[in-house]
């Protein structure tokens, strides 16, 4: 049995949708007091209210604008999170964006979107919440990275794949600049993720990308959510600058054969 998160100060950047609301429901449901952002305020305010209401403990999620590609957006946030949260245990820097541009294509304007989010972004939500975090005694900085980059490639996103490697590189040293201040860093690689966006898209597209992972199922938010969460216990405190994949297997075939294989075999 783990020791109860409740009671702890949650930050989750971009947790209005997606993923980042996926982890921001299961730190919700275990008692924590949750503070979401997003670009968005009315998409934020309506996911704070969402998730308020399958809280453990309701009346402590709540949301704030921010974006993370501006450092002054994060120390507001940072600042809420403190007034609002008494502290933060806590930062899931999870806010990225993934347009789809070929690299012959890709303008400098396309780079520094994406660059600029996913890891400017990430490395000014840290920066920003440093002090709460070295506060906390225990302080946990969760990424989200992927495995697009890190682990694959996928054509359209050269400048993504960078960002997300990029996210992994920013965590090596960080983990050991802050763990004199018992701050961990550490990140979680999801694979393909049922979101929104990819709802929309139809069952027979989600069937087709299942068809390549080992698990035969893409992810779900809560997948990524609770890997989230064992990273924030207390048990996962003598874990810093690592990674966890949750794709259900996808990295692992050599061919689709590999998967057709396994079928065969029982
Ligand atoms: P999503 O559904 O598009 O949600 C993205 C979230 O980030 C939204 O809350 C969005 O709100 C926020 N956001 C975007 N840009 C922001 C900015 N500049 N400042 C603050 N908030 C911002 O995306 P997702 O699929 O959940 O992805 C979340 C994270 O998981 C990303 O880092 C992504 O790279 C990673 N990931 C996703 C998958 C997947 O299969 N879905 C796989 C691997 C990794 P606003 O638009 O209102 O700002």
């Amino acid at each position: 049995m783990f020791t109860s998160i409740a009671g702890r100060a949650v930050l989750v950047t971009g947790g209005s949708r997606g993923i980042g609301k996926g982890i921001a429901s299961v730190f919700a449901r275990n008692g924590a007091k949750v503070l979401i952002t997003g670009r968005d305020s009315d998409v934020a305010r309506a996911a704070a209210a969402e998730l308020d209401a399958l809280a453990a403990n309701p009346g402590e999620v709540s949301f704030v604008q921010a974006d993370v590609s501006s450092r002054e957006d994060c120390r507001r946030m940072a600042a809420i999170a403190q007034e609002r949260l008494g502290g933060i245990d806590v930062l899931c820097a999870n806010a990225g964006v993934f347009p789809d541009s070929r690299l012959a294509d890709m303008t400098e304007e396309m780079l520094d979107e994406v660059l600029g989010t996913n890891l400017k972004g990430t490395v000014f939500s840290v920066q920003a919440c440093l002090p709460a975090l070295a506060r906390s005694g225990r302080g946990r900085v969760i990424l989200t990275s992927s495995i697009t980059g890190p682990i694959t490639g996928y054509p359209g996103w050269t400048h993504y794949g960078a960002s997300k490697a990029g996210q992994l590189g920013f965590m090596r040293t960080a983990a050991i600049e802050l763990a004199p201040s018992r701050i961990t860093v550490n990140a979680v690689l999801p694979g393909n993720i049922i979101t929104e966006g990819l709802a929309e898209l139809g069952e027979d597209y989600a069937a087709h990308m299942a068809a390549s992972i080992p698990l035969r199922r893409l992810g779900s938010v809560d997948d990524i959510g609770y890997a989230a969460l064992f990273l924030a216990t207390e048990e996962a405190g003598y874990i810093t600058g690592q990674t966890i994949v949750v794709d259900g297997g996808q990295v692992l075939p050599e061919t689709l054969e590999a998967i057709a294989a396994a079928e065969g075999g029982g």
